[in-house]
C-alpha cells in the first residue's frame, strides 16, 4: 500500500482542486489510457486502473475527506475494501463513465480488457437520447405526429465534427500514414509474427490536429436545441421504444450518430378499456330499455355512436362494433373491433307510483326466468367465467 502514488498527483490536480476539475482530469486521464485505445499495453492498463482508484476516492466528499485525513492507510478496512485486492473491478471503473462522459459520445459501450471486440479502428459512437412519450387511445388508433424540443450534440458547425480548426488544421498522421492501425513485426519461436494494434500516436483517428477548434475545444460536437418530429404509427402499445435513427448525440470528431429512443406510454382513457386490437365499453343499460328494446348511444374513439338495442337483452350480451377498435401493426394485420359489454342496472331508489309499477309486475309470470331461459343464457354467458 506504501507504494501507492497520491491519488492527487495521479490526477494531476491540486489537494484544493474543485470536483470540477478532478472529472476534468478524470476523463482526460480516462480517454488517453483507455484499453479500446491501448490494446495490449500492460502499462497503460495500470494507469488507467490508477486513475479510476483516484477518482473513485476524490470523487467522493466523505472518502476524499477520509483520504485527506488519513491517507492511503485508512485503517483495517480501507476504502470500502477490495482497494487491496487488487483495485477495483471494470465494472466498478465503467459506473463511473456515465456521470464523466455524459455529454460525451464515442464512449458508451466497452470492450473491457483482454476482449477481443476491442473497437480497434472502429467508428466511436454517439450515445443514444431517451425521451418519454404519452399518447392517448385515440393516438392509438389513428396514429400521431408529436413535436419535440430535444437537446442533444451535433457536429460543431465551425470545424464540421472534425475537431480541428476551420476543419482544415489537421495532418495525416505520419506513424500510421493515416489508416489509424500499426502493424508489428516480432520474431517469435514460431517464426515472424504480425500484430495490428490502434495507432498510439492518432489513437486510430489517422490524423493528428495542429490547431483545435476554439468553439467546440477539439471536440468536434457542440451542444444544440432541435425541434423533432415524431410519428408514432397506429397500434403502438404500452412500453414500445421507437428508434430514430442518428437523432441521438453526434460521437467525437466524426464518428456515427446515435439514435432517439422514444419510450411509449399509453394514457388511461376515462370509459374506453384497450383490450389488444380490441376496445372494450360497458355498457349500463336501463331495464326497461333492455326489455323493449331501443337505441342507445355508446362512446367511440371517435365520438359516440348510436346502437340498437334488442328486446329481452340480457345483461352479459356482448355488442361488437366492426372495425371501431384498434389496427394492428404488423402489415396486413386487421383492425380490431369495439366491444359494448351490456349490463342491466337495477334501479336503487324508487317513487311510490314507479314502486307500485315494478309491484305489479312482480307477480307476472314472464318475468321469473324459466328454467329454458337459464339453460340458454348461462350457456351464452359462460365464456365470461371461462
Ligand atoms: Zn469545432
Ligand atoms: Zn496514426
Amino acid at each position: 500500500m506504501s507504494d501507492k502514488r497520491d491519488y492527487y498527483e495521479v490526477l494531476g490536480v491540486a489537494k484544493t482542486a474543485s470536483a470540477d476539475e478532478i472529472k476534468k482530469a478524470y476523463r482526460k486521464l480516462a480517454i488517453k489510457y483507455h484499453p479500446d485505445r491501448n490494446p495490449g499495453d500492460k502499462e497503460a492498463e495500470e494507469k488507467f486502473k490508477e486513475a479510476a482508484e483516484a477518482y473513485d476516492v476524490l470523487s467522493n466528499p466523505d472518502k476524499r475527506a477520509r483520504y485527506d485525513q488519513f491517507g492511503h492507510n485508512m485503517g483495517p478496512q480501507g476504502f470500502g475494501g477490495g482497494y487491496s485486492g487488487g483495485g477495483m473491478s471494470m465494472e466498478d471503473i465503467f459506473s463511473h463513465f456515465g456521470d464523466i462522459f455524459e455529454d460525451l459520445g464515442g464512449f458508451g459501450g466497452f470492450s473491457g480488457f483482454g476482449g477481443n471486440r476491442a473497437r480497434r479502428g472502429a467508428t466511436p459512437r454517439g450515445s443514444d437520447l431517451r425521451i418519454n412519450v404519452k399518447v392517448t387511445l385515440k393516438d392509438v388508433v389513428h396514429g400521431v405526429t408529436k413535436k419535440f424540443k430535444i437537446n442533444h450534440l451535433v457536429a460543431c458547425a465551425e470545424c464540421h465534427g472534425t475537431g480541428a480548426k476551420g476543419g482544415n488544421s489537421y495532418k495525416t498522421c505520419a506513424t500510421c500514414h493515416g489508416t489509424g492501425m500499426v502493424t508489428r513485426v516480432q520474431q517469435t519461436f514460431l517464426g515472424q509474427m504480425q500484430t495490428q494494434s490502434v495507432c498510439p500516436d492518432c489513437h486510430g483517428e489517422g490524423k493528428i490536429i495542429t490547431e483545435p477548434c476554439g468553439h467546440c475545444h477539439g471536440e468536434g460536437v457542440e451542444r444544440k436545441e432541435e425541434i423533432v418530429e415524431v410519428n408514432i404509427p397506429a397500434g403502438v402499445s404500452d412500453g414500445m421504444t421507437l428508434k430514430m435513427n442518428g437523432k441521438g448525440n453526434a460521437a467525437r470528431r466524426g464518428g456515427v450518430s446515435g439514435d432517439l429512443l422514444i419510450y411509449v406510454t399509453e394514457e388511461r382513457d376515462a370509459e374506453l378499456i384497450r383490450d389488444g386490437n380490441d376496445i372494450t365499453y360497458n355498457l349500463m343499460l336501463d331495464f326497461p330499455t333492455a326489455v323493449l328494446g331501443g337505441k342507445v348511444e355508446v362512446p367511440t374513439v371517435d365520438g359516440r355512436a348510436r346502437i340498437t338495442i334488442e328486446p329481452g337483452t340480457q345483461s352479459g350480451k356482448i355488442l361488437r362494433l366492426r372495425g371501431k377498435g384498434i389496427p394492428s401493426l404488423e402489415r396486413g394485420g386487421t383492425v380490431g373491433d369495439e366491444l359494448v359489454n351490456v349490463m342491466i342496472y337495477t334501479p336503487e331508489h324508487l317513487t311510490p307510483e314507479e314502486r307500485a309499477a315494478v309491484e305489479k309486475l312482480r307477480d307476472s309470470h314472464n318475468v321469473k326466468p324459466t328454467e329454458d331461459a337459464k339453460t340458454r343464457i348461462f350457456s351464452r354467458l359462460r365464456h365470461i367465467f371461462d
